[in-house]
């Protein structure tokens, strides 16, 4: 990605954000060497590459998932948006670095709790506890979402596992 007023090639993302129908990816880019800011509009099947379940069914990358199961985790938790918002520009931008076509959904799990780690032990523990047990990124993202939602209500881990089974035929 060519800096369009200097051409250096090195810059930094501040913004990224999927557009609302999920195909188009803006960011906002500041050069390193001239500082000058930019916009990139990137396809999101040309930039990203497909997720492979652990049942080998592939999906579209989706950063939007990232970052709820992200926010989620850090419910309550001094981390501000944009500390998450970078965390999920680390993980995407880990994806596009290895520049392969598809990419095993534990890659972004192994990730994001990386990063969770060392950004909040409380996150990190919720992200780590629910996710080993489920070893698929999309599978866990919505079930952490549903375990934090009615954690008041039922109990969230039993409904979780019992679920577990359907959700094989659910897409997601
Ligand atoms: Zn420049």
């Amino acid at each position: 990605m060519k800096c369009p007023f200097c051409h250096e090639t090195e810059n930094r993302v501040i913004d990224s954000r999927l557009s609302k129908d999920g195909n188009m990816v803006r960011r906002r880019r500041e050069c390193l060497k001239c500082t000058r800011r930019f916009t990139t509009y990137e396809r999101v099947e040309e930039t990203m590459p497909l997720v492979v379940k652990k049942d080998g069914r592939r999906e579209s990358y989706d950063r939007v998932k990232i970052v709820n199961g992200l926010k989620r985790a850090c419910e309550k938790r001094p981390v501000s948006i944009n500390t998450i918002e970078a965390i999920a520009d680390r993980i995407e931008r880990g994806l596009q670095e290895r520049g392969d076509k598809e990419i095993p959904s534990s890659f972004i799990g192994e990730a994001a709790m990386r990063e969770l780690h060392d950004t909040d032990q409380v996150a990190y523990v919720r992200f780590a506890s629910v996710y080993r047990s489920f070893k698929d990124i999309s599978e866990f993202m919505v079930e952490l979402e549903e375990l934090l939602k009615e954690r008041k209500g039922l109990p969230a881990r039993m409904r979780g596992q019992k679920q577990k089974k359907g959700q094989e035929n659910r897409l997601p």
